[in-house]
């Protein structure tokens, strides 16, 4: 086993691209958006996407990366509405729903923890019917930090008390799973299948699954 579960009483698990399949956020920015500005502006598609994918990147690791109303303002388009068109490549990662119910069954307090925004999360849980598998749900927007930000981790425990020394998390994000060690999390796994697009590949720092299916019992 990867994983002792006698030592984890709590398992913290990030959403996009850990739960559910990236390729529907990384197709969303990276495509839908950038087209549907263009047609806007009547820019070429090329241009709109250089000029995009640089002020994206000018808010990376901040929680306006995340923040829907924050995107709306800046480029003038409904956000809201612009994922809904495109919510049937929202997707569960296989074995998702297996491991939360081994997680359940075996008495694991389990949250969803993630740095989406509150409008983002209403609509995967409403497309995908996962919350009920959690005990806590919580946007890092209802925190103000980030969780790159060693701090996050910090300012979770007092909404929802962890021991890190007996906590897991999973993550497709390094740098999240960085900060959470730096935060004293114990067992900390990388999600490689993070995206349905994307070849896996483990990281070199971190123990690395490419679905929860290889933390289950055989
Ligand atoms: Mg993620």
């Amino acid at each position: 086993m990867i994983i002792d579960w006698n030592h984890i009483d709590t398992v913290l698990l990030d959403m996009d691209g850990t739960l559910l399949d990236r390729h529907f956020d990384d197709h969303f920015w990276l495509e839908h958006v950038p087209r549907t500005w263009a047609a806007k502006h009547h820019l070429p598609i090329d241009e709109a996407k250089e000029a995009l994918y640089a002020l994206f990147r000018s808010q990376e690791m901040t929680l306006n990366w995340t923040d829907l109303d924050y995107w709306s303002d800046r480029l003038g388009l409904d956000i809201p509405l612009l994922k809904r068109e495109v919510d049937h490549l929202i997707a569960v990662h296989p074995f998702v729903v297996e491991f939360l119910l081994f997680l359940r069954q075996h008495g694991k307090a389990v949250h969803l923890i993630t740095n989406a925004h509150g409008k983002t999360l209403d609509l995967k849980m409403h497309k995908t019917r996962l919350g009920p598998y959690f005990h806590r749900i919580v946007s890092a927007h209802d925190i103000g930090i980030s969780k790159e930000d060693v701090r996050f981790w910090e300012a979770l425990r007092e909404r929802l008390p962890y021991d890190p020394a007996r906590t897991m998390l999973g993550e497709d994000s390094e740098a999240n799973l960085e900060s959470a060690s730096r935060a004293g999390i114990r067992e900390l796994v990388y999600v490689s299948g993070y995206s349905s697009a994307v070849h896996p590949v483990a990281s070199p720092r971190f123990t690395s699954v490419r679905h929860f299916g290889e933390l289950l019992p055989r």
